[in-house]
């Protein structure tokens, strides 16, 4: 059986104004999920950080939601809670 590492697509969301672009992935490491990153916004020029989300995993694009519409990101890009997964099952429930 041969095994090869394919490049994976995640998408990236910016902490501070929500927009969006997609990054190619070639190493295997995995991320925990959720993961922040710095990087270069294009629409409030400058660097901040960014959520990677991936295909799969256990943070959805739904949970990012969640936290940036309830302010879970601070004007660093830093989470203020962060226990991101009890954050987001409170709020799940108060929204249901
Ligand atoms: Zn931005």
């Amino acid at each position: 059986m041969i095994i090869t590492a394919k490049p994976t697509v995640s998408m990236c969301y910016c902490t501070q104004c929500g927009s969006s672009f997609p990054i190619l992935r070639t190493n295997k490491k995995i991320r925990e999920p959720g993961h922040l990153k710095k990087l270069w916004c294009n629409k409030c020029k400058k660097e901040t950080n960014f959520i990677e989300i991936r295909g799969f995993g256990k943070y959805t694009y739904e949970d990012f939601l969640i936290e940036f519409k309830y302010g879970n990101f601070s004007p660093e890009g830093e989470r203020i809670e962060s226990h991101w997964k009890k954050f987001v099952s409170e709020h799940k429930r108060g929204d249901n």
